[in-house]
């Protein structure tokens, strides 16, 4: 048995051989760069107009009007000292424009134009390389491209990224009496509900399931099942049997398999027969059978290796500090996960905390985190991480 920190930090040290691939900017949300990014060239290219309104020659508050320049506009017309030419936003400034002003500020008369103030030189003007320079880092490797990260790579032209390979992610699910939602029951059999729960959370935070697959308590067939698995999956993620029952297979199966244990339960509730091991560069977790175990322990100790495994620094949920609530006393031995709800800026704990019991999971969106026997006071901060 190993405490959590031990658990995470086992995980963490981890190394992992990193592959990478090339994908369309438009697929890319939410990977993560495999390679430092540089700009091609400076950003803005040219001095352009930051508003609708005048380009002017010389700084003064009578000029000439000249001509007009679009955005887009290839033609260039130079005002001389005492000129102005219409420009509008984005537009490329002419050569030689002290200021541009924008339109509110001015008044037309015929082909007059009366600024209200003076201008300020260079005024309204987005300077050519202003934002980047080229050959300028812009992200480095490492980087998780958000919706701004596309508009960024695209205003550098590039329709292509070198991105990390996500990993390839199988689930099984293991007992006798599971039944697939949709099918109807037995007597002593419930509905299989990990392995949607499961999918749902690998979804959620950018990850695919590559196939699920349901097997008996059956030594044979889970030994079967797990090297069948582990022939493509970089991740292995099983539920259910691995803790002390006499149809719990799955630990010996996946000794039986060549995988090392690297831990085997953790000091914690809910969630104590976690299991985490590894075969060369396949890692796999077996997850205690609980739906709320199962989910808790996918958080917390699963997401902080996928995450690993696709090259982001990222370390499983967001961890915050915030107010709980109303008091509440761990009385147990082990720490707890606690299934919560931040709401208004503070932590309410939620009832129902079986392990079994997957419903209070549902309504809260977070993980609230208690020492043994530690007493927390309405109003202290509570070590909580964000699920969503
Ligand atoms: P186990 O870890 O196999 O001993 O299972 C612990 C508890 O979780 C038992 O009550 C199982 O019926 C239940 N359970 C195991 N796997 C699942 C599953 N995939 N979906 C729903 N409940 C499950
Ligand atoms: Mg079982």
């Amino acid at each position: 048995m190993v405490e959590i920190k031990q658990a995470l930090q086992i995980i963490r040290s981890q190394d992992v051989p990193l592959d990478s691939e090339v994908v369309s900017l438009k697929d890319s949300l939410g990977r993560v760069l495999a390679e430092d990014l540089r700009a091609g060239f400076d950003l803005p290219g040219f001095d352009n107009s930051a508003m609708d309104g005048y380009a002017l020659g010389g700084l003064q508050q009578e000029y000439k009007l000249v001509g007009e320049v679009a955005a887009g506009d290839l033609k260039e017309i130079i005002p001389k000292i005492g000129e102005a030419v219409r420009i509008f936003t984005g537009a490329k400034v002419p050569q030689g424009t002290s200021a541009v002003i924008m339109q509110e500020k001015t008044e037309v008369k015929n082909d007059l134009l009366f600024l209200d103030q003076l201008p300020v030189e260079g005024q309204c003007i987005r300077k050519k390389g202003e934002e980047l320079r080229s050959g300028e880092l812009v992200f480095n490797s490492s980087y998780k491209i958000t919706a701004a990260g596309i508009g960024m790579i695209g205003s550098l032209g590039l329709d292509k990224v070198k991105v990390f390979k996500k990993p390839v992610i199988r689930l099984i699910t293991t007992g006798n009496e599971l039944v697939a939602p949709g099918g109807s029951l037995q007597g002593g059999q419930i509905y299989e509900s990990n392995s949607g729960a499961i999918v749902a959370a690998l979804n959620s935070k950018g990850f695919t399931s590559a196939g699920n697959e349901q097997i008996k308590d059956d030594f044979e067939q889970i030994k079967t099942g797990i090297a069948e698995a582990l022939q493509n999956a970089g991740v292995l993620i099983l539920s259910g049997g691995i803790s002390v029952g006499n149809y719990d297979f799955v630990k010996q199966a996946l000794e039986e398999n060549g995988v090392d244990e690297l831990f085997y339960k953790v000091k914690q509730k809910p969630g104590k027969p976690l299991f985490f091991g590894r075969k060369e560069n396949k890692f796999i977790f077996a997850l205690p059978g609980n739906p709320a175990s199962s989910l808790s322990c996918f958080y917390i100790y699963v997401l902080p290796l996928l995450q690993k495994l696709s090259g982001l620094a990222g370390n499983g949920l967001l961890e915050l500090h915030l107010p709980a609530a109303s008091d509440f006393q761990n009385r147990g031995d082990r720490p707890v996960f606690l299934k919560a709800n931040i709401e208004d800026n503070t932590v309410r704990i939620l009832n129902a905390q079986g392990s079994s019991m997957i419903g209070s999971m549902a309504k809260g969106n977070a993980l609230a985190f208690v020492e043994a026997f530690e007493k927390i006071e309405k109003g202290s901060l509570i070590k909580t991480f964000l699920i969503s």
